[in-house]
């Protein structure tokens, strides 16, 4: 991370009591605005003493189900439902979301490959630098909402990181049984450009989800994404009320084995289903060549055990697309 302050401003004070609605300016000069700012909303809730909770959503941008939940959670929160402070941001990679795209329009920027991003870089950067360097600092808590977006459909689920220290992973744990989700997904190790890995950087307790996908939304995965969100603010105290008890499975995600990509371009003919428990070898569908009708398809086979828990949702694939991932339960 660049040791220069963020270039973004804003008119909100976060040390200041009470609700406050309004905008990142991130500077942007372009041939339409040479003096323009890119305005990315931000709210802040604060009242009295307690944790204090950034909400994001819209880090990909084609991820709905986060940004509806948190759109309508503003509006439903006044600093007498809020002990500590909520700071929630529903368009968190503002361009990507208005655009309704995974990336950045502006810079092709994949805003969770980004951290810890940087004061001096194209505006995804930009981003990823405020809210580790201005915003991680200044709260207890992340909490930032995915789903499969455009190319991948979930079983909706918390995500957190495996933690080594064993009383970092209770707490990662409490948090995930709070949210409630049916499934939960604890990934070990890879990637360190997510936000996840910022809050673990911070210090703080990072916990994500991968809510849903295929571009859309459902009232089933609005419906899980609110009570988590009302759930885990209500373990954390900063909402009062009883954490509603929900079941969820947590499940671990191992990078090679649980994962299936295609072998070639072509169209992908799916032989399993979200939820359908498979073996090592077994066939997971077939990529066919329309462009050569004759020519045999290409199998494609799981490479472990697992459970279906992610599929891609378009059937036209390149090699190299992902076409399921697999979990496993924690304790096996
Ligand atoms: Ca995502």
């Amino acid at each position: 991370m660049s040791n220069r302050p963020s270039r973004i401003s804003t008119d909100l004070d976060f040390a200041r009591e009470g609700k406050q609605e309004g905008f990142l300016r991130l500077p942007h000069s372009v041939h339409r605005s040479a003096y323009g700012y890119l305005p990315i909303p931000i709210v802040s809730i604060r009242s009295g003493k307690g944790l204090r909770v950034l909400l994001t959503a819209g880090n990909h941008g084609d991820e709905y189900e986060g940004q509806i939940a948190l759109t309508k959670l503003v509006r439903a929160l006044s600093p007498s439902d809020v002990s500590g402070q909520v700071i929630i941001m529903p368009m968190l990679n503002f361009p990507a979301a208005q655009a309704g795209m995974r990336t950045s329009p502006i810079d092709e920027g994949n805003l969770n490959r980004t951290f810890p991003g940087d004061a001096d870089g194209r505006p995804t950067a930009m981003i990823a630098h405020y809210v580790e360097s201005v915003l991680m600092p200044q709260v207890d808590v992340s909490l930032d909402l995915h789903s499969g977006g455009s190319s991948l459909l979930y079983i909706p689920g918390t995500l957190a990181r495996h933690q080594a220290d064993e009383k970092r992973l209770e707490t990662v744990l409490a948090a995930v049984r709070a949210f409630g989700a049916p499934y939960s997904y604890l990934m070990s190790g890879g990637e360190d450009r997510g936000i996840l890995s910022a809050a673990d950087r911070a210090g703080i307790l990072g916990l994500s989800a991968e809510l849903g996908g295929a571009g859309m939304v459902t009232r089933e995965t609005l419906a899980v994404t609110e009570r988590g969100i009302v759930n885990v603010l209500r373990h954390l105290g900063v909402l009062s009320g009883k954490v509603e008890p929900h079941t969820t499975r947590i499940m671990r995600v191992e990078r090679a084995p649980h994962y299936v990509y295609s072998p070639d371009p072509g169209l992908f003919e799916p032989l399993a289903e979200l939820g359908d428990a498979v073996r090592k070898g077994q066939l997971a569908g077939r990529v066919h060549f329309p462009e050569t009708p004759w020519r045999e398809p290409a199998p494609v086979h799981f490479l472990g055990d697992g459970l279906v828990v992610c599929k891609r949702v378009p059937a036209r694939v390149e090699r190299g697309d992902c076409l399921y991932h697999l979990a496993s339960d924690l304790a096996h």
